[in-house]
């Protein structure tokens, strides 16, 4: 048991001392595996020392290299080139501007300025040439440099490369060895019991050996980062230039356009001047050969002038002389213009003094003068007579229907225009009168001859046209005329105006016009507001013996316009109350007043002429027996004033002592108009048509009664009846006092009849007179 157990002690013995054995070659290894740690974190710490120092020299490299090829240095470069570029557009764009400017005056001038405009150009074209090239000399210096920056940034790459291939081999080496290790210290680790200790403290140390790898590694990350980023930094760094070299290549093309283009400037501008030259050439030659001209014509005036001289020597002698004496006259001119001019005085103002008086005398002489004309013309007036009567015959119209009542019933005398022949009941009775106007006759014939009457209206004379005869004769169409085609009114105050016009140096003139009307012996402003009241004529207050018409509208007229606009307002006034204006108009007298005042500028003289328009009723008869009522008193107030116009004019032709005038509103209105030296037309119209005769025979011997009582100058004829008692004398037998009324039986023979004075005309049985209608 004993040995047992001494053999089992010694067995423990034995195993103790292999323990101890184990554990101190566990303890060698141990250390051993420690020194190897340190000496593996001392290489690595010296690795990762060596590595930082190589990133910091590559971070320098880097820094180094960005501030030789920096983005900060080629973007200036490319600044500078674009500016270069910039200028050298705009001093192309200058160059082509002086080359339009020049091709612009080369077709203006010739001059040497263009010559030196041309050499200014020429050097500016050279210097800019010259600095083309510099600019490209520049431009190849930088490509250089580029392509040198370039080169060395590959390198830097190639060496960046290397040392991150060294760097990943570096690492792949340390991780290995980590992963030895990791491997031993697990082997360690599976150990017995007993060396767990000695495991736990090698663990301990182990860890501290991991956490300073770990540190390590991070610190290798955060390097990797670094390189990372730097080649991020290398990456932009070429894109940048790139982008450098693009903008290179792009300002060459740009420079060698401008190139191409400065070439062709430089072409045309060769081509222009060489046009110039040929131009100054050939004015110069032009011009040399004018000279020549010209020299040619001087020398032939220079020996013509030595000529000249040589015979103005002796003038230029006498010339002297006259200057001396001159220059004494002009030594005592202040003295002799002072007597001049008193004496110029002296006689100017004896010469106003003549003027004046001679003036005055004139003035005299003109007034009176003036009166001479006056009383001349009314002499002559007298002698012509100063009622005249004129007869118009219209044409056969429409309205004269067909067949034989619408046959022509009147004929002319061919050879003398103051007859004519109507053919009533089968018997030619001839009638002669101031004038006859046949239906061919125009307005303008018609008015041609009563505008010498219109005219001495200017003159201050009262003048009356009337319109007589049948209703349908034509009254109206003489007077008043169509728009087309204007009668006597609108033509006479058409004269008057251009009469004024033409005297309006010397005159002025005032022209006013009054429309009035005669209907039932009731007178009516048709201008008026009140155009249906009764006007009263009255006697002129200032014991003048003129008459008047309270209320009675003037329109002042300065032109045909005017004139026509008031002839519409009477128009429409006349038309208001009647439904046919023919009708009514039939039956009652139009006026129209025109009134023409002056004023003689020069001597104060004021005139005043009436011009008395008037349309009469229409003068047929109207059967006693048929007519009654309202047309029986119309019928016998026309008949009244028609009487008593023939009674007026009558009296005045026959130069009687008494006029009754008041027997009618016409004649008393118009009295002004028709006494004393005025002047009266009676137009009397008829119709030629064969149911008319009658009318027309009735009216024709009232025209021929109204004239025939002219019995020349001096005679007076105190026995004629008034013309109201006319038809008793008709009925009775004629007397040689009775107007004369010619009837000539129809000529066989075909020959004109013989005109014959009418006071030897007796008034035939065969035609009843009728002077006025009832
Ligand atoms: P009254 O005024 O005498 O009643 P009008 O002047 O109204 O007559 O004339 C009657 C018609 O005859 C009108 O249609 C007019 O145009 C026409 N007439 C009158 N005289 C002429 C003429 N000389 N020429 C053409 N037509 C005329
Ligand atoms: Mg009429």
């Amino acid at each position: 048991m004993i040995q047992k157990m001494v053999e089992s002690m010694a067995q423990l013995q034995e195993e103790k001392l292999q323990l101890q054995e184990e554990l101190l070659a566990l303890q060698e290894k141990l250390s051993a595996r420690e020194n190897e740690e340190v000496a593996v974190s001392v290489q690595l710490q010296d690795q990762v020392e060596n590595l930082k120092g190589k990133l910091l020299d590559q971070a320098q490299e880097v820094n180094r290299l960005r501030s030789e090829l920096g983005g900060t240095d080629l973007e200036k470069h490319r600044d500078l080139l674009v500016a270069e570029n910039e200028r050298l557009k705009q001093e192309m764009k200058a160059c082509e501007a002086e080359l339009q400017k020049l091709k612009k005056q080369h077709g203006k001038c010739i001059d040497c300025e263009h010559i030196q405009e041309n050499a200014r150009l020429q050097g500016r074209v050279t210097q800019l040439q010259l600095e083309v090239e510099e600019a490209k000399g520049r431009l190849s210096e930088l490509d250089m440099e580029v392509q040198q920056k370039t080169h060395r940034l590959a390198e830097v790459e190639l060496r960046l490369k290397d040392s991150l291939a060294e760097k990943a081999e570096e690492e792949e080496r340390l991780s290995r060895r980590l992963r030895d290790s990791q491997e031993t210290i697990a082997s360690l680790k599976a150990q017995p019991q007993q060396i767990k200790y000695i495991i736990k403290t090698v663990e301990v140390e182990s860890s501290k050996t991991k956490q300073a790898l770990q540190e390590t590694q991070s610190r290798n990350q955060y390097l990797q980062e670094q390189v990372g980023m730097q080649r991020q930094v290398l990456k932009e760094m070429e894109q940048q230039l790139q982008k450098s070299q693009k903008t290179a290549a792009q300002l060459q093309a740009q420079i060698k356009m401008y190139e191409s283009e400065l070439e062709q400037a430089h072409g045309q501008m060769l081509e222009e001047m060489q046009n110039m030259e040929d131009d100054k050439n050939r004015a110069i030659e032009e011009a040399f050969a004018r000279a020549q001209v010209e020299m040619k014509a001087v020398h032939e005036n220079l020996a013509g002038v030595r000529t000249n001289l040589l015979t103005l020597q002796p003038a230029l002698r006498t010339l002297t002389n006259d200057y001396n004496s001159l220059k004494r006259q002009v030594r005592d001119f202040p003295l002799l213009l002072q007597e001049a001019l008193r004496n110029a005085k002296a006689e100017i103002g004896h010469a106003i003094e003549e003027v004046n008086s001679t003036n005055q005398e004139l003035l005299r002489k003109y007034r009176k003068e003036l009166q001479l004309r006056k009383k001349c013309h009314n002499e002559l007036v007298r002698l012509k007579g100063n009622i005249r009567v004129f007869g118009r015959v219209r044409p056969i119209t429409k309205e004269d229907g067909e067949g034989p009542e619408a046959a022509n019933s009147v004929t002319f005398d061919p050879e003398d225009d103051a007859i004519l022949h109507l053919m009533h009941k089968g018997k030619l009775v001839s009638f002669e009168l101031d004038k006859v106007f046949s239906p061919e006759a125009t307005q303008q014939d018609v008015f041609q001859e009563v505008q010498a009457l219109i005219t001495s209206c200017i003159d201050g004379y009262n003048v009356c046209i009337f319109a007589y005869g049948q209703t349908g004769a034509g009254k109206t169409y003489t007077m008043e005329g169509t728009p087309e085609n204007p009668g006597i009114n609108q033509r006479a105050l058409q004269l008057l105006f251009s009469e004024a016009q033409r005297k309006a140096a010397d005159w002025d003139y005032t022209i006013t016009v009054s429309v009035a009307e005669i209907y039932n012996e009731a007178l009516r402003d048709l201008l008026g507001k009140e155009p249906q009241e009764k006007l009263d004529i009255k006697l002129c207050p200032d014991g003048s013996g003129q008459l008047y018409v309270p209320g009675l509208t003037e329109f002042q007229v300065h032109s045909v316009e005017d004139v026509n606009k008031v002839f519409e307002f009477g128009h429409l006034n006349r038309v208001t109350e009647y439904t046919s204006l023919n009708e009514h108009s039939s039956r009652s007298h139009a006026l129209l007043i025109v009134t023409v005042r002056g004023l003689d500028y020069s001597t104060g003289l004021r005139t005043t002429g009436k011009l008395n328009l008037v349309d009469l009723a229409g003068s047929e008869r109207v059967g006693k027996s048929g007519a009654e009522g309202s047309r029986l008193r119309e019928a016998q107030h026309i008949n009244k004033s028609l009487s008593a116009l023939g009674d007026v004019i009558y009296a005045l032709r026959a130069r009687q002592g008494h006029v009754p005038f008041r027997n009618s509103k016409l004649t008393y209105l118009l009295q002004d108009s028709l006494s004393r030296d005025s002047k009266t037309l009676m137009m009397v119209q008829v119709s030629p048509a064969e149911k008319n005769t009658s009318e027309t025979l009735c009216s024709l011997k009232f025209a021929e009664r109204v004239r025939s009582v002219e019995l020349g100058p001096g005679s007076r004829r105190s026995d004629l009846v008034s013309w109201s008692s006319q038809e008793h004398l008709e009925n009775d037998s004629p007397t040689a006092a009775q107007p004369a009324i010619r009837t000539y039986s129809a000529p066989t023979s075909g020959t004109p009849t013989r005109r014959a004075s009418s006071f030897r005309r007796k008034l035939q049985t065969s035609g009843k007179l009728r002077p006025v209608p009832v």
